[in-house]
Protein backbone atom coordinates (compact mmCIF):
# COMPACT_ATOMS: atom_id res chain seq x y z
CA UNK A 1 0.00 0.00 0.00
CA UNK A 2 1.04 3.67 -0.75
CA UNK A 3 0.76 6.56 1.45
CA UNK A 4 -1.74 7.75 -0.80
CA UNK A 5 -3.94 4.92 -0.28
CA UNK A 6 -3.69 4.83 3.82
CA UNK A 7 -5.31 8.16 3.67
CA UNK A 8 -8.53 6.46 1.53
CA UNK A 9 -11.05 5.39 4.21
CA UNK A 10 -11.97 1.99 4.27
CA UNK A 11 -14.80 0.67 1.85
CA UNK A 12 -15.92 -2.30 3.94
CA UNK A 13 -15.96 -3.66 7.80
CA UNK A 14 -15.04 -7.03 6.04
CA UNK A 15 -14.38 -8.32 2.28
CA UNK A 16 -15.00 -12.04 1.96
CA UNK A 17 -13.18 -13.79 -0.83
CA UNK A 18 -15.25 -16.58 -2.21
CA UNK A 19 -19.09 -17.07 -1.20
CA UNK A 20 -19.24 -21.22 -1.08
CA UNK A 21 -19.25 -23.14 2.33
CA UNK A 22 -16.79 -20.94 4.30
CA UNK A 23 -17.47 -17.31 2.50
CA UNK A 24 -21.36 -17.61 2.57
CA UNK A 25 -22.09 -18.00 6.99
CA UNK A 26 -19.18 -15.68 7.52
CA UNK A 27 -20.65 -13.28 5.18
CA UNK A 28 -24.37 -13.40 6.82
CA UNK A 29 -23.29 -13.09 9.98
CA UNK A 30 -21.50 -10.21 9.89
CA UNK A 31 -23.79 -8.18 7.46
CA UNK A 32 -26.39 -9.43 9.85
CA UNK A 33 -24.28 -8.13 12.97
CA UNK A 34 -25.00 -4.61 11.01
CA UNK A 35 -21.49 -4.81 9.37
CA UNK A 36 -20.68 -3.06 5.53
CA UNK A 37 -19.47 -6.47 3.95
CA UNK A 38 -18.77 -7.14 0.35
CA UNK A 39 -18.28 -10.77 -1.08
CA UNK A 40 -15.98 -10.76 -4.01
CA UNK A 41 -16.70 -14.58 -6.20
CA UNK A 42 -15.19 -15.82 -9.44
CA UNK A 43 -18.25 -17.37 -10.19
CA UNK A 44 -21.60 -15.96 -12.02
CA UNK A 45 -24.33 -15.18 -9.79
CA UNK A 46 -27.23 -17.68 -11.11
CA UNK A 47 -30.31 -18.62 -8.93
CA UNK A 48 -33.18 -21.26 -9.14
CA UNK A 49 -34.61 -19.64 -12.54
CA UNK A 50 -31.16 -20.63 -14.38
CA UNK A 51 -31.06 -24.10 -13.49
CA UNK A 52 -31.57 -27.11 -15.86
CA UNK A 53 -30.72 -30.44 -17.01
CA UNK A 54 -28.10 -28.62 -19.68
CA UNK A 55 -25.31 -30.29 -18.82
CA UNK A 56 -23.02 -29.00 -21.39
CA UNK A 57 -23.85 -25.58 -20.10
CA UNK A 58 -24.50 -25.91 -16.27
CA UNK A 59 -20.68 -28.11 -16.44
CA UNK A 60 -19.84 -24.40 -18.13
CA UNK A 61 -21.55 -21.91 -16.22
CA UNK A 62 -21.15 -23.59 -12.53
CA UNK A 63 -18.22 -25.29 -12.13
CA UNK A 64 -14.81 -24.93 -12.23
CA UNK A 65 -12.70 -26.93 -15.40
CA UNK A 66 -11.82 -29.58 -13.24
CA UNK A 67 -8.25 -30.04 -12.47
CA UNK A 68 -5.98 -32.75 -12.29
CA UNK A 69 -3.21 -33.79 -9.97
CA UNK A 70 0.31 -34.54 -11.55
CA UNK A 71 1.03 -37.26 -9.80
CA UNK A 72 3.09 -38.54 -12.57
CA UNK A 73 5.97 -35.94 -11.51
CA UNK A 74 6.58 -37.78 -8.43
CA UNK A 75 7.08 -41.38 -9.90
CA UNK A 76 3.34 -42.15 -9.51
CA UNK A 77 0.62 -43.47 -12.25
CA UNK A 78 -2.85 -42.77 -10.85
CA UNK A 79 -4.18 -39.06 -11.03
CA UNK A 80 -7.22 -37.93 -9.14
CA UNK A 81 -9.65 -35.24 -10.96
CA UNK A 82 -10.05 -32.15 -8.46
CA UNK A 83 -13.79 -31.03 -8.86
CA UNK A 84 -15.17 -27.86 -7.36
CA UNK A 85 -17.70 -25.24 -8.39
CA UNK A 86 -17.03 -21.51 -9.30
CA UNK A 87 -19.97 -19.34 -9.15
CA UNK A 88 -22.11 -17.77 -6.19
CA UNK A 89 -22.67 -20.37 -3.19
CA UNK A 90 -19.31 -21.70 -4.32
CA UNK A 91 -19.33 -25.71 -4.27
CA UNK A 92 -22.61 -26.09 -2.41
CA UNK A 93 -24.25 -25.11 -5.56
CA UNK A 94 -23.41 -27.88 -7.31
CA UNK A 95 -22.84 -30.30 -4.57
CA UNK A 96 -24.99 -33.36 -3.33
CA UNK A 97 -25.80 -32.23 -0.37
CA UNK A 98 -25.29 -34.41 2.20
CA UNK A 99 -24.91 -32.54 5.97
CA UNK A 100 -22.52 -34.67 7.50
CA UNK A 101 -21.41 -34.24 11.25
CA UNK A 102 -17.58 -35.24 11.48
CA UNK A 103 -17.56 -38.57 14.06
CA UNK A 104 -15.25 -37.86 17.32
CA UNK A 105 -12.51 -40.49 15.92
CA UNK A 106 -12.22 -36.96 13.20
CA UNK A 107 -11.47 -34.23 16.17
CA UNK A 108 -8.73 -36.63 18.00
CA UNK A 109 -7.12 -37.39 14.28
CA UNK A 110 -7.13 -32.86 14.49
CA UNK A 111 -5.50 -33.04 17.74
CA UNK A 112 -2.34 -35.20 16.24
CA UNK A 113 -2.32 -33.08 12.98
CA UNK A 114 -1.87 -29.73 14.59
CA UNK A 115 -2.06 -29.88 18.40
CA UNK A 116 -5.01 -27.85 18.18
CA UNK A 117 -6.89 -27.13 21.70
CA UNK A 118 -9.87 -25.01 22.56
CA UNK A 119 -9.95 -21.57 24.46
CA UNK A 120 -9.92 -23.66 27.77
CA UNK A 121 -6.43 -25.40 26.54
CA UNK A 122 -8.35 -28.55 26.35
CA UNK A 123 -8.10 -30.70 22.54
CA UNK A 124 -10.53 -29.35 20.45
CA UNK A 125 -13.60 -31.49 20.79
CA UNK A 126 -17.78 -32.25 19.55
CA UNK A 127 -18.30 -29.64 22.26
CA UNK A 128 -16.69 -26.78 20.64
CA UNK A 129 -18.31 -27.32 17.00
CA UNK A 130 -21.74 -28.93 18.17
CA UNK A 131 -23.88 -25.41 19.02
CA UNK A 132 -22.61 -24.26 15.52
CA UNK A 133 -23.72 -27.63 13.94
CA UNK A 134 -26.84 -27.15 15.17
CA UNK A 135 -27.15 -23.45 13.98
CA UNK A 136 -26.03 -24.39 10.32
CA UNK A 137 -28.62 -27.09 9.92
CA UNK A 138 -31.35 -24.76 11.58
CA UNK A 139 -30.31 -22.56 8.19
CA UNK A 140 -29.81 -24.37 5.65
CA UNK A 141 -32.78 -26.99 6.93
CA UNK A 142 -31.08 -29.96 7.48
CA UNK A 143 -33.34 -33.21 7.88
CA UNK A 144 -32.73 -37.16 7.19
CA UNK A 145 -33.58 -37.33 3.78
CA UNK A 146 -35.75 -40.54 3.00
CA UNK A 147 -37.03 -40.73 -0.82
CA UNK A 148 -34.76 -43.33 -1.58
CA UNK A 149 -34.49 -43.71 -5.20
CA UNK A 150 -34.63 -46.88 -7.08
CA UNK A 151 -30.98 -47.65 -7.38
CA UNK A 152 -30.20 -47.20 -3.55
CA UNK A 153 -32.92 -49.60 -3.14
CA UNK A 154 -31.28 -52.20 -5.03
CA UNK A 155 -28.24 -51.62 -3.91
CA UNK A 156 -29.63 -51.48 0.08
CA UNK A 157 -30.75 -55.24 -0.59
CA UNK A 158 -27.72 -56.28 -1.82
CA UNK A 159 -25.77 -54.83 1.23
CA UNK A 160 -28.70 -55.65 4.02
CA UNK A 161 -27.60 -59.46 2.76
CA UNK A 162 -24.07 -58.68 3.71
CA UNK A 163 -24.75 -57.35 6.76
CA UNK A 164 -24.12 -54.01 6.14
CA UNK A 165 -27.40 -51.66 4.97
CA UNK A 166 -27.25 -47.72 4.32
CA UNK A 167 -28.66 -45.95 6.20
CA UNK A 168 -30.91 -42.08 4.63
CA UNK A 169 -28.51 -39.14 4.97
CA UNK A 170 -29.22 -35.58 6.50
CA UNK A 171 -29.04 -33.60 3.88
CA UNK A 172 -29.45 -29.64 3.17
CA UNK A 173 -32.71 -30.42 1.32
CA UNK A 174 -36.11 -29.61 2.08
CA UNK A 175 -39.59 -31.31 0.89
CA UNK A 176 -40.17 -29.21 -1.88
CA UNK A 177 -37.36 -31.32 -3.57
CA UNK A 178 -38.69 -33.00 -6.96
CA UNK A 179 -35.39 -34.89 -7.34
CA UNK A 180 -34.39 -32.97 -10.47
CA UNK A 181 -30.99 -32.37 -9.92
CA UNK A 182 -28.27 -31.44 -7.92
CA UNK A 183 -24.65 -31.33 -9.75
CA UNK A 184 -26.17 -28.29 -12.16
CA UNK A 185 -27.81 -26.26 -9.49
CA UNK A 186 -31.10 -27.24 -7.71
CA UNK A 187 -33.97 -25.92 -10.22
CA UNK A 188 -36.57 -25.67 -7.04
CA UNK A 189 -34.60 -24.02 -4.56
CA UNK A 190 -35.28 -27.22 -2.24
CA UNK A 191 -31.33 -27.80 -1.67
CA UNK A 192 -30.48 -25.21 0.63
CA UNK A 193 -26.52 -24.10 -0.25
CA UNK A 194 -24.84 -21.45 1.14
CA UNK A 195 -26.52 -19.68 -2.13
CA UNK A 196 -29.89 -20.02 -0.85
CA UNK A 197 -29.52 -19.92 2.73
CA UNK A 198 -26.76 -17.45 3.36
CA UNK A 199 -26.04 -15.47 0.15
CA UNK A 200 -29.27 -14.07 -1.09
CA UNK A 201 -30.49 -13.64 2.85
CA UNK A 202 -27.13 -11.69 3.33
CA UNK A 203 -28.07 -9.45 0.05
CA UNK A 204 -31.31 -8.43 1.43
CA UNK A 205 -29.87 -7.18 4.52
CA UNK A 206 -27.42 -4.99 2.35
CA UNK A 207 -23.95 -6.91 1.34
CA UNK A 208 -22.67 -6.56 -1.65
CA UNK A 209 -22.10 -9.45 -3.89
CA UNK A 210 -18.95 -8.22 -6.78
CA UNK A 211 -19.30 -11.60 -8.73
CA UNK A 212 -17.18 -12.55 -12.17
CA UNK A 213 -14.81 -11.06 -10.49
CA UNK A 214 -11.72 -12.63 -9.15
CA UNK A 215 -9.41 -11.68 -6.23
CA UNK A 216 -5.65 -11.23 -7.50
CA UNK A 217 -3.97 -9.97 -4.81
CA UNK A 218 -4.30 -9.25 -1.04
CA UNK A 219 -2.79 -5.94 0.12
CA UNK A 220 -0.88 -5.83 3.39
CA UNK A 221 0.69 -2.82 5.09
CA UNK A 222 3.49 -3.26 7.50
CA UNK A 223 4.78 -0.27 9.72
CA UNK A 224 8.10 -0.75 11.91
CA UNK A 225 8.06 -2.58 15.29
CA UNK A 226 4.71 -3.82 14.29
CA UNK A 227 2.88 -6.77 13.14
CA UNK A 228 1.83 -6.82 8.82
CA UNK A 229 -2.07 -6.26 8.99
CA UNK A 230 -4.16 -6.71 5.79
CA UNK A 231 -5.74 -3.60 4.17
CA UNK A 232 -7.31 -4.82 1.02
CA UNK A 233 -7.74 -6.46 -2.04
CA UNK A 234 -7.40 -6.03 -5.52
CA UNK A 235 -9.60 -7.80 -8.13
CA UNK A 236 -10.31 -8.08 -12.21
CA UNK A 237 -14.40 -7.42 -12.12
CA UNK A 238 -16.39 -8.66 -14.99
CA UNK A 239 -14.98 -5.92 -17.57
CA UNK A 240 -11.57 -7.01 -17.25
CA UNK A 241 -10.69 -3.93 -15.35
CA UNK A 242 -8.20 -3.92 -12.18
CA UNK A 243 -10.22 -2.40 -9.21
CA UNK A 244 -8.67 -1.83 -5.42
CA UNK A 245 -11.00 -2.22 -2.33
CA UNK A 246 -9.87 -1.44 1.30
CA UNK A 247 -10.89 -3.11 4.25
CA UNK A 248 -8.91 -4.30 7.41
CA UNK A 249 -10.91 -7.81 7.31
CA UNK A 250 -10.19 -10.19 4.86
CA UNK A 251 -11.74 -13.37 4.89
CA UNK A 252 -10.15 -15.61 2.61
CA UNK A 253 -12.60 -18.31 1.32
CA UNK A 254 -11.43 -19.25 -2.09
CA UNK A 255 -10.96 -22.84 -1.25
CA UNK A 256 -8.41 -25.27 -0.33
CA UNK A 257 -7.48 -25.49 -4.49
CA UNK A 258 -6.97 -21.62 -4.48
CA UNK A 259 -5.81 -20.08 -1.69
CA UNK A 260 -2.31 -21.11 -1.57
CA UNK A 261 -1.56 -19.18 -5.09
CA UNK A 262 -3.79 -16.21 -3.69
CA UNK A 263 -1.31 -15.75 -1.05
CA UNK A 264 1.81 -16.54 -2.66
CA UNK A 265 0.84 -14.56 -5.32
CA UNK A 266 0.41 -11.28 -2.26
CA UNK A 267 3.50 -11.78 -1.33
CA UNK A 268 3.02 -13.75 1.99
CA UNK A 269 6.24 -15.04 2.17
CA UNK A 270 8.26 -11.76 2.44
CA UNK A 271 5.35 -10.12 4.54
CA UNK A 272 5.91 -12.96 7.19
CA UNK A 273 9.74 -12.69 6.83
CA UNK A 274 9.51 -16.46 5.69
CA UNK A 275 7.59 -17.62 9.13
CA UNK A 276 7.26 -21.44 10.00
CA UNK A 277 3.61 -20.82 9.12
CA UNK A 278 4.03 -19.56 5.45
CA UNK A 279 5.72 -22.33 4.98
CA UNK A 280 2.81 -24.55 5.95
CA UNK A 281 0.99 -22.93 3.22
CA UNK A 282 0.18 -25.64 0.55
CA UNK A 283 1.24 -28.27 2.31
CA UNK A 284 -1.20 -31.10 4.03
CA UNK A 285 -3.14 -31.22 0.72
CA UNK A 286 -6.19 -34.52 1.70
CA UNK A 287 -8.46 -35.39 -0.62
CA UNK A 288 -10.77 -38.49 0.58
CA UNK A 289 -10.06 -39.90 -2.97
CA UNK A 290 -13.20 -41.00 -4.27
CA UNK A 291 -14.44 -43.58 -6.94
CA UNK A 292 -17.50 -44.93 -8.05
CA UNK A 293 -18.51 -48.42 -8.84
CA UNK A 294 -21.24 -48.92 -10.98
CA UNK A 295 -23.45 -51.90 -10.94
CA UNK A 296 -26.08 -52.75 -14.19
CA UNK A 297 -29.42 -54.17 -13.40
CA UNK A 298 -31.87 -55.19 -16.14
CA UNK A 299 -34.87 -53.06 -14.55
CA UNK A 300 -35.09 -49.47 -15.81
CA UNK A 301 -33.40 -47.43 -12.81
CA UNK A 302 -33.36 -43.86 -14.45
CA UNK A 303 -30.97 -42.74 -11.89
CA UNK A 304 -30.04 -39.24 -12.87
CA UNK A 305 -33.93 -38.32 -11.79
CA UNK A 306 -32.52 -38.20 -8.05
CA UNK A 307 -31.14 -36.49 -5.21
CA UNK A 308 -27.95 -38.31 -5.65
CA UNK A 309 -26.72 -39.49 -2.34
CA UNK A 310 -29.68 -40.22 -0.13
CA UNK A 311 -28.16 -43.46 1.45
CA UNK A 312 -24.31 -44.21 3.77
CA UNK A 313 -22.94 -46.93 4.83
CA UNK A 314 -20.42 -46.18 7.88
CA UNK A 315 -19.27 -49.62 9.26
CA UNK A 316 -15.82 -48.59 7.84
CA UNK A 317 -15.28 -45.29 7.64
CA UNK A 318 -12.91 -45.70 10.70
CA UNK A 319 -9.42 -46.16 9.43
CA UNK A 320 -8.51 -49.07 11.71
CA UNK A 321 -12.15 -50.37 10.42
CA UNK A 322 -11.04 -50.07 6.66
CA UNK A 323 -11.07 -46.45 6.32
CA UNK A 324 -13.96 -46.05 3.70
CA UNK A 325 -17.23 -44.55 3.82
CA UNK A 326 -19.57 -45.80 1.04
CA UNK A 327 -22.86 -43.32 -0.04
CA UNK A 328 -25.39 -43.97 -3.36
CA UNK A 329 -26.66 -44.33 -5.47
CA UNK A 330 -25.13 -42.16 -7.90
CA UNK A 331 -24.98 -41.81 -11.92
CA UNK A 332 -23.45 -39.06 -12.03
CA UNK A 333 -26.50 -37.42 -13.28
CA UNK A 334 -25.53 -36.78 -16.72
CA UNK A 335 -24.10 -38.52 -19.46
CA UNK A 336 -21.29 -36.91 -20.44
CA UNK A 337 -20.01 -36.88 -16.74
CA UNK A 338 -21.25 -41.00 -16.75
CA UNK A 339 -18.68 -41.37 -20.40
CA UNK A 340 -16.26 -39.78 -18.57
CA UNK A 341 -15.86 -41.36 -15.58
CA UNK A 342 -15.99 -44.70 -16.45
CA UNK A 343 -12.89 -47.50 -17.02
CA UNK A 344 -11.97 -50.19 -18.19
CA UNK A 345 -10.51 -53.25 -16.13
CA UNK A 346 -6.87 -51.49 -16.68
CA UNK A 347 -8.42 -48.56 -15.10
CA UNK A 348 -8.12 -46.79 -18.91
CA UNK A 349 -11.06 -44.75 -19.60
CA UNK A 350 -13.26 -46.47 -22.09
CA UNK A 351 -14.13 -45.29 -25.75
CA UNK A 352 -15.48 -46.89 -28.94
CA UNK A 353 -17.87 -49.82 -29.44
CA UNK A 354 -18.22 -50.98 -25.31
CA UNK A 355 -18.52 -47.12 -24.34
CA UNK A 356 -21.56 -46.87 -26.73
CA UNK A 357 -22.92 -49.75 -25.36
CA UNK A 358 -22.53 -48.87 -21.66
CA UNK A 359 -24.33 -45.21 -22.08
CA UNK A 360 -27.38 -46.84 -24.48
CA UNK A 361 -27.79 -48.68 -21.05
CA UNK A 362 -27.39 -45.50 -18.85
CA UNK A 363 -30.57 -45.69 -17.48
CA UNK A 364 -30.13 -49.28 -16.06
CA UNK A 365 -26.56 -48.45 -14.01
CA UNK A 366 -26.70 -47.01 -10.45
CA UNK A 367 -23.31 -46.74 -8.75
CA UNK A 368 -21.68 -46.66 -4.84
CA UNK A 369 -19.82 -43.57 -4.40
CA UNK A 370 -16.41 -44.69 -2.62
CA UNK A 371 -14.72 -42.28 -0.44
CA UNK A 372 -11.48 -43.63 1.35
CA UNK A 373 -10.14 -41.62 4.26
CA UNK A 374 -6.45 -41.05 3.31
CA UNK A 375 -4.28 -38.72 4.74
CA UNK A 376 -3.03 -35.09 4.40
CA UNK A 377 0.38 -36.48 2.23
CA UNK A 378 -0.54 -34.02 -0.84
CA UNK A 379 0.67 -30.70 -1.80
CA UNK A 380 -0.33 -27.03 -3.79
CA UNK A 381 2.51 -25.97 -5.62
CA UNK A 382 3.64 -23.40 -8.13
CA UNK A 383 6.59 -24.91 -10.58
CA UNK A 384 9.05 -22.50 -10.58
CA UNK A 385 10.06 -22.03 -13.89
CA UNK A 386 6.70 -21.95 -15.76
CA UNK A 387 4.39 -20.37 -12.89
CA UNK A 388 2.39 -23.53 -13.47
CA UNK A 389 -0.33 -24.49 -10.57
CA UNK A 390 0.42 -27.98 -9.72
CA UNK A 391 -1.02 -30.55 -7.05
CA UNK A 392 0.38 -33.91 -5.83
CA UNK A 393 -1.84 -35.97 -4.14
CA UNK A 394 -0.19 -39.23 -3.92
CA UNK A 395 -2.98 -42.81 -3.52
CA UNK A 396 -0.48 -44.73 -1.53
CA UNK A 397 -0.74 -48.33 -1.33
CA UNK A 398 -2.54 -48.02 1.92
CA UNK A 399 -5.30 -46.26 -0.23
CA UNK A 400 -5.14 -48.78 -2.71
CA UNK A 401 -5.78 -51.45 -0.15
CA UNK A 402 -9.14 -49.22 1.12
CA UNK A 403 -10.18 -48.79 -2.25
CA UNK A 404 -9.72 -52.40 -3.10
CA UNK A 405 -11.31 -53.73 -0.15
CA UNK A 406 -14.29 -51.19 -1.04
CA UNK A 407 -14.47 -52.31 -4.34
CA UNK A 408 -14.82 -55.80 -3.79
CA UNK A 409 -17.45 -54.71 -1.10
CA UNK A 410 -19.69 -53.21 -3.54
CA UNK A 411 -19.24 -55.65 -6.55
CA UNK A 412 -20.59 -58.43 -3.91
CA UNK A 413 -23.43 -56.53 -2.73
CA UNK A 414 -24.33 -55.60 -6.59
CA UNK A 415 -23.88 -59.50 -7.36
CA UNK A 416 -26.26 -60.12 -4.10
CA UNK A 417 -28.68 -57.20 -5.51
CA UNK A 418 -28.93 -59.03 -8.80
CA UNK A 419 -26.70 -56.54 -11.38
CA UNK A 420 -25.37 -58.59 -14.30
CA UNK A 421 -22.06 -56.51 -14.48
CA UNK A 422 -20.48 -54.04 -12.72
CA UNK A 423 -18.05 -51.24 -13.93
CA UNK A 424 -14.89 -49.14 -12.38
CA UNK A 425 -14.66 -45.31 -12.51
CA UNK A 426 -11.47 -42.46 -12.29
CA UNK A 427 -10.41 -41.28 -9.35
CA UNK A 428 -11.75 -38.13 -8.15
CA UNK A 429 -11.99 -35.44 -5.36
CA UNK A 430 -14.63 -32.94 -4.56
CA UNK A 431 -13.54 -32.74 -1.32
CA UNK A 432 -10.30 -31.00 -0.78
CA UNK A 433 -9.00 -30.11 2.22
CA UNK A 434 -6.03 -28.81 4.04
CA UNK A 435 -3.21 -26.37 2.24
CA UNK A 436 -3.89 -24.11 4.92
CA UNK A 437 -4.35 -25.86 8.69
CA UNK A 438 -5.73 -24.57 11.56
CA UNK A 439 -4.13 -24.84 14.99
CA UNK A 440 -1.92 -22.85 17.64
CA UNK A 441 1.54 -24.21 16.75
CA UNK A 442 2.77 -22.10 13.63
CA UNK A 443 5.32 -24.46 12.67
CA UNK A 444 2.51 -26.72 11.62
CA UNK A 445 -0.30 -24.45 10.96
CA UNK A 446 -1.48 -21.18 9.02
CA UNK A 447 -4.43 -20.05 11.08
CA UNK A 448 -5.01 -19.85 14.57
CA UNK A 449 -8.16 -21.03 16.33
CA UNK A 450 -9.92 -18.06 15.56
CA UNK A 451 -8.74 -18.63 11.80
CA UNK A 452 -6.78 -15.44 11.70
CA UNK A 453 -3.55 -15.98 10.03
CA UNK A 454 -0.44 -16.69 12.79
CA UNK A 455 1.52 -13.71 10.42
CA UNK A 456 -1.25 -10.66 8.99
CA UNK A 457 -3.50 -9.63 11.48
CA UNK A 458 -7.12 -8.72 10.09
CA UNK A 459 -6.20 -12.32 7.28
CA UNK A 460 -8.90 -15.07 8.30
CA UNK A 461 -9.22 -18.04 6.34
CA UNK A 462 -12.41 -19.65 6.59
CA UNK A 463 -12.83 -22.58 3.94
CA UNK A 464 -11.96 -26.60 3.43
CA UNK A 465 -8.53 -25.44 3.64
CA UNK A 466 -7.83 -25.17 7.18
CA UNK A 467 -9.39 -28.71 8.51
CA UNK A 468 -6.41 -29.94 10.38
CA UNK A 469 -6.70 -33.80 9.05
CA UNK A 470 -9.28 -35.06 6.43
CA UNK A 471 -12.34 -35.36 7.49
CA UNK A 472 -14.11 -39.51 7.11
CA UNK A 473 -16.49 -37.49 4.09
CA UNK A 474 -18.64 -34.61 3.19
CA UNK A 475 -16.90 -31.63 4.66
CA UNK A 476 -19.09 -28.88 4.09
CA UNK A 477 -21.35 -29.02 7.36
CA UNK A 478 -17.74 -28.89 9.00
CA UNK A 479 -16.68 -25.98 6.97
CA UNK A 480 -20.03 -23.95 7.87
CA UNK A 481 -19.95 -24.38 11.25
CA UNK A 482 -16.56 -23.23 11.73
CA UNK A 483 -17.06 -19.97 9.42
CA UNK A 484 -20.01 -19.04 11.83
CA UNK A 485 -17.53 -19.55 14.87
CA UNK A 486 -14.79 -17.29 13.11
CA UNK A 487 -17.95 -15.00 12.57
CA UNK A 488 -18.69 -14.99 16.22
CA UNK A 489 -15.23 -13.71 17.17
CA UNK A 490 -15.14 -11.23 14.10
CA UNK A 491 -18.63 -10.15 15.69
CA UNK A 492 -16.75 -9.26 18.54
CA UNK A 493 -13.85 -7.04 17.50
CA UNK A 494 -14.84 -3.57 17.25
CA UNK A 495 -15.10 -2.21 13.98
CA UNK A 496 -12.36 -1.00 11.26
C1 LIG B 1 -19.88 -32.09 -7.09
C2 LIG B 1 -19.66 -31.88 -5.64
C3 LIG B 1 -20.45 -32.57 -4.73
C4 LIG B 1 -20.25 -32.37 -3.36
N1 LIG B 1 -21.10 -32.99 -2.47
C5 LIG B 1 -20.97 -32.73 -1.15
C6 LIG B 1 -21.90 -33.26 -0.22
O1 LIG B 1 -22.87 -33.94 -0.57
N2 LIG B 1 -21.73 -32.94 1.10
C7 LIG B 1 -20.68 -32.19 1.53
O2 LIG B 1 -20.56 -31.95 2.73
N3 LIG B 1 -19.78 -31.70 0.66
C8 LIG B 1 -19.91 -31.93 -0.65
N4 LIG B 1 -19.03 -31.38 -1.54
C9 LIG B 1 -17.90 -30.63 -0.99
C10 LIG B 1 -18.30 -29.24 -0.53
O3 LIG B 1 -19.14 -28.62 -1.46
C11 LIG B 1 -17.03 -28.46 -0.31
O4 LIG B 1 -16.24 -29.17 0.63
C12 LIG B 1 -17.26 -27.07 0.23
O5 LIG B 1 -18.19 -26.36 -0.53
C13 LIG B 1 -15.92 -26.34 0.25
O6 LIG B 1 -16.12 -25.04 0.75
P1 LIG B 1 -15.08 -23.90 0.45
O7 LIG B 1 -15.61 -22.66 1.02
O8 LIG B 1 -13.75 -24.41 0.85
O9 LIG B 1 -15.01 -23.81 -1.14
P2 LIG B 1 -16.18 -23.57 -2.26
O10 LIG B 1 -17.49 -23.91 -1.65
O11 LIG B 1 -15.72 -24.33 -3.40
O12 LIG B 1 -16.12 -22.01 -2.49
C14 LIG B 1 -14.99 -21.34 -2.98
C15 LIG B 1 -15.46 -20.19 -3.86
O13 LIG B 1 -14.38 -19.28 -4.02
C16 LIG B 1 -14.41 -18.78 -5.34
N5 LIG B 1 -13.07 -18.29 -5.68
C17 LIG B 1 -11.96 -19.01 -5.87
N6 LIG B 1 -10.91 -18.21 -6.11
C18 LIG B 1 -11.37 -16.94 -6.10
C19 LIG B 1 -10.77 -15.67 -6.28
N7 LIG B 1 -9.46 -15.53 -6.52
N8 LIG B 1 -11.56 -14.56 -6.21
C20 LIG B 1 -12.88 -14.67 -5.96
N9 LIG B 1 -13.50 -15.87 -5.75
C21 LIG B 1 -12.76 -16.99 -5.82
C22 LIG B 1 -14.83 -19.98 -6.17
O14 LIG B 1 -15.34 -19.60 -7.43
C23 LIG B 1 -15.87 -20.63 -5.26
O15 LIG B 1 -17.16 -20.15 -5.55
C24 LIG B 1 -19.22 -31.53 -2.91
C25 LIG B 1 -18.43 -30.84 -3.82
C26 LIG B 1 -18.65 -30.99 -5.18
C27 LIG B 1 -17.79 -30.23 -6.15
Amino acid sequence: MTESDSAVPYDYDAIVIGSGAGGGPAAFELTKAGRRVAVIEAGGFYTTNDFSRFELLALRNLWWTPRWTSNYEIGLKDEIALGMGRCVGGSTTIFTAVAHRMPDWNYKEWFESTGIRNEEGLPFSREDLEPYYDQVEKDTSVRQYTEWDEGLKKINQGFTKLGHPFHSVNAYINKNCDQSGCLFGCPTEAKRGTLVSYIVPAVLLGAEVIHNSTVTKILFSSASGEKTKAEGVEYINDMGEAKRLRSRTIILAAGALNDPFLLWDSGIDEASGSSPSSKQIGRNFGVNTATIVFGRFDDVLNNWVLHPLSGQMEDFAQKEKGGFLLEASEVMEGPLSFAEFIVDEEGLPLWGERQKEILRAYKHYAGVFVNIHDENDGRVLRDRETLQQKFHKPITNKDKERISKARELCREAFNEAGAKSTLDSIYASHHVQGTCRMGQDPSKSVVDLNCESHDISGLYVVDGSILPSVIDANPSLTIMALSLRAAKHLKSLPRA
